[in-house]
């Protein structure tokens, strides 16, 4: 003898069919640097409901606080290694932290929020028939033998250095969601993050730019880790969070990177830095980390020619909007 199976729930997603484009969107991570300035932009249009679920680990309410107690914003104190029951209609997932210092001060943990993290997002988006986009990034290229790296190249990682945590645990998480779109169908989107900076960034989380922006303002000597002619692209934060949208209502599964071309050594941020923010302040060869990229530029034609995306922010226009941000965090003022 079985029961009658109740009546099946109405899914959110055909819930918003149903009422043209409200969207009930989750965002992991919303609480961090690029998901807040993310969750910024999505509640800009009033037919959207947002979802916040981060545990703080490296990002912070303060954030968000213009939003919290709006009516169609939420914010939830969660891990995303523990499993998470909400209806939504989208989950841009970007919960994992991103600067080497934190990634690296629990690896276990980072794996286990790649893994266990992105499986729970997965199933989510499987119960509830939800799209998902995944915040993958440009290490999953490890230290590039292509230049610039498109989206084919498998990678040079190495699976048991240091950043492995991260860069494995990223690729898992990419394996993990294309498997879920093989296997279940789930809608998937997969953006490869260049580097990303803007206002919000934590100011001691070890990142180049926030370091050097920081140091400038507080005449310390810009740390330029050796040799300093490894390179890196800088994306402003506002053209990444118009990528991840765009990806997110696009046809394109990806992966697809999303980051800015434009490259620069060490050495020429640390100058551009210099010279646009604090011109008496020294710079300062220090020892580097582990398995360091020598280089990293993406090449973005897929998403010039699939998403109809390319940057708008040169590094040298973002750099004092974010210094702006970081002198008022930091309590000084520009000396006129
Ligand atoms: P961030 O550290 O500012 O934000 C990450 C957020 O995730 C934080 O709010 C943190 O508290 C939260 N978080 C971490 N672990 C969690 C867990 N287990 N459960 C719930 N919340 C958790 O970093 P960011 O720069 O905003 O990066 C966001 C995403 O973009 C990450 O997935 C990162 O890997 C990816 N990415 C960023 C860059 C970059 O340059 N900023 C580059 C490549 C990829
Ligand atoms: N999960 C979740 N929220 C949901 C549905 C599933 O967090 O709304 C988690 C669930 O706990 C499981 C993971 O997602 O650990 C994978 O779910 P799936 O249904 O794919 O696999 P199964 O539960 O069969 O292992
Ligand atoms: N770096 C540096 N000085 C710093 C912090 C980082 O020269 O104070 C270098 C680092 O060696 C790397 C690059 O800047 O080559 C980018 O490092 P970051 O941690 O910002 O990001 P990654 O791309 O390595 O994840």
């Amino acid at each position: 003898h079985t029961s009658p199976k109740p009546p099946p729930i109405p899914s959110p997603l055909r819930f918003s069919k149903f009422f043209q484009s409200n969207m009930r969107i989750l965002v992991t991570g919303g609480a961090g640097f690029i998901g807040s300035h993310l969750v910024d932009k999505l509640m800009e249009n009033e037919k959207n409901e947002v979802i916040v679920a981060d545990n703080y680990f490296t990002g912070s309410k303060v954030n968000l606080k213009k939003w919290i107690g709006h009516p169609r914003f939420e914010l939830i104190r969660h891990d995303v290694t523990e499993p998470l029951l909400v209806e939504v209609d989208r989950i841009y997932h970007l919960a994992c932290p991103a600067s080497p210092i934190f990634y690296k001060y629990n690896p276990v943990k980072t794996i286990k929020t790649n893994v266990m993290g992105t499986l729970n997002m997965l199933g989510l988006a499987k119960r509830v028939g939800a799209r998902i986009l995944l915040t993958s990034t440009s290490e999953v290229y490890g230290d590039p033998l292509v230049h610039p790296q498109n989206e084919s190249y498998w990678g040079n990682v190495n699976p048991i250095g240091v950043r492995s945590c991260y860069d494995e645990g990223k690729r898992v998480a990419e394996t993990l969601m294309f498997d879920y779109h093989r296997q279940h169908g789930i809608e998937i989107r997969i953006a490869r993050i260049f580097n990303t900076y803007g206002p919000r960034m934590n100011i001691d989380d070890g990142r180049v730019v926030s370091n050097f922006i920081a140091q400038a303002i507080r005449d310390e000597p810009l740390t330029v880790q050796a040799p300093g002619t490894q390179t890196r692209s800088f994306c402003y934060v506002s053209d990444m969070v118009d990528g991840l949208i765009r990806l997110m209502e696009g046809d394109h599964t990806g992966p697809i990177n999303i980051g800015n071309p434009g490259e620069f050594t060490m050495l020429e941020l640390a100058e551009n830095v210099k010279e646009l923010i604090n011109p008496k302040v020294k710079i300062a060869m220090v020892e580097n980390t582990p398995d360091d990229p020598r280089q990293r530029k993406p090449d973005i034609s897929k998403a010039k020619e699939l998403l109809g995306w390319e940057p708008k922010v040169k590094l040298r226009d973002g750099l004092p909007l974010m210094e702006n941000d970081f002198r008022t965090r930091l309590e000084r003022p520009r000396k006129c």
